[in-house]
């Protein structure tokens, strides 16, 4: 079959198809699917695969081979299912043979509400406005579960034959980490000659992903001298946990500005003019004291993002270094050093190399959509795309439509670009595994 005859079958069937894509993915909405507690939606998805046909697995990663695993974070709910009762969902639709496979994947895990009375659309309800679908896991990112399924239901639906085989994957814990979802996956035989992730985007088609950024985390325990502030002066050598904590903030502020000064990398400066989201940033200080007596401790948490291209060690070190400086500059501190505790959740950087073909096919792919050429840059944070890139042989990318407040209140997807979406991942899929 000729690919242009195929492209505009398969185009004809998502805009027919309009009303059933957007009712699974707001039927999908209505379903919890919080990190940990994936499994009702997780059904949904493994019958709509076997009601287009294909064959279906459980995925139930081995808890203690994935513990040996060096992205592991052991995340605990109180009210967390068992990983049986929440497996990751595959479908195999083999090619006719002769093509390069693909693996289509994305999350179906979502974060939980934070603050619903931040919301003006119910969380689950999948309200329509103004041309954008609210809710959450809207964009982030069960709305890439469905950009992936209905591609490969539009192909099905069109009666397109493909060369290569296709691997579709609904995984769980994304936002966690990972390694119980997509890792588990590829530990178990999950793979292909490329890997697709299908995941909204703040600039949508604009961009195309060959990217992400490593993730680092730590808290910064400061020791204090636990007093009366009735008797505690200024030049009191001791000194206050919390002063010294805030010492310590300021200085990671400061590393913050400098790297972004120092650190460059091509593939982000050229989308966020320099890699503005390099720096540590502060998410909590815990420290308590009372008026009567000062704090015994304070404990700094902190995130830290690095770029593909630096490594993970020095990024520490630098970190390290900042800290040390602080304490450096008091007797006390220098006989009572603060101490790093680096976290479990990590996440490496990775990079496609910009001359691979799954870059130039799924770039024109979008091109042919968006009438011009994709910004080829990063996931502004972690990604699943890393464990295929850093695992594995396969190269890993991303596009979706445009999306916003991820994590926050308000959660929505654009739907004239998602059906776009839809119909670029369905052309990437035609141009990488070959139709025949
Ligand atoms: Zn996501």
């Amino acid at each position: 079959m000729d690919i242009n005859e195929a492209r505009k079958r398969t185009e004809s069937y998502i805009d027919d198809h309009r009303d059933d894509i957007f009712g699974l993915l707001r039927r999908l909405i209505a379903i919890k699917s919080f990190t940990t507690i994936e499994g009702e939606a997780q059904r949904l998805i493994e019958a709509e695969l076997q009601k287009l046909g294909l064959a279906t697995r459980r995925i139930v990663g081995n808890r203690e081979a994935l513990r040996a695993h060096p992205e592991y974070n052991c995340y605990e709910m109180p009210y967390m299912q068992a990983l049986e009762e929440r497996p990751n969902i595959v479908g195999n639709a083999p090619g006719s043979g002769g093509g390069r496979s693909l693996v289509l994947f994305a999350h179906i895990d979502t974060v939980p509400i934070f603050a619903p009375e931040k919301w003006t659309h119910d969380p689950f309800a999948g309200g329509i406005e103004n041309g954008r679908l609210y809710g959450r896991g809207a964009a982030d990112d069960k709305a890439g579960v469905v950009q992936n399924l209905m591609a490969l239901t539009a192909l099905r639906g069109a009666r397109i034959p493909l060369r290569g085989d296709l691997t579709f994957a609904s995984t769980i814990e994304e936002e966690v980490g990972g390694v119980p979802g997509i890792m588990a996956c590829i530990l178990d035989g999950v793979q292909g000659d490329g890997a697709f992730y299908g995941h909204p985007i703040d600039t949508g088609m604009r961009q195309l992903n060959i990217a992400n950024l490593g993730i680092l985390t730590f808290d910064v325990h400061v020791p204090g001298f636990p007093t009366s502030p009735l008797f505690y002066v200024m030049d009191r050598e001791e000194g206050n946990a919390i002063e010294w904590a805030a010492e310590i903030v300021l200085a990671l502020r400061q590393l913050g500005v400098e790297r972004r000064k120092r650190v460059s990398c091509d593939i982000y400066d050229r989308l966020y003019g320099n890699a503005t989201c390099i720096c540590p940033s502060v998410a909590r200080i815990k420290g308590s004291g009372y008026y009567l007596a000062t704090p015994e401790a304070c404990v700094v948490t902190a995130t830290a993002q690095y770029p593909p291209g630096e490594r993970e060690e020095d990024v520490k070190q630098e970190i390290s270094a900042a800290v040390e400086r602080v304490a450096q500059g008091d007797p006390w501190l220098r006989r009572n050093p603060p101490r790093i505790v680096w976290g479990d959740i990590r996440f490496t950087p990775s990079q496609v190399p910009e001359t691979d073909d799954i870059v130039t096919l799924s770039k024109r792919a979008i091109e042919s959509y968006t009438g011009s050429a994709p910004i080829v840059s990063g996931i502004p944070t972690g990604s699943d795309i890393r464990f295929f890139n850093n695992y594995t042989k396969t190269p890993a990318i991303s596009f979706g439509a445009t999306g916003a407040n991820f994590h926050g209140a308000d959660e929505w997807l654009d739907m004239e670009e998602y059906l776009s979406t839809i119909k670029a991942t369905a052309a990437f899929i035609m141009s990488w595994c070959g139709v025949g």
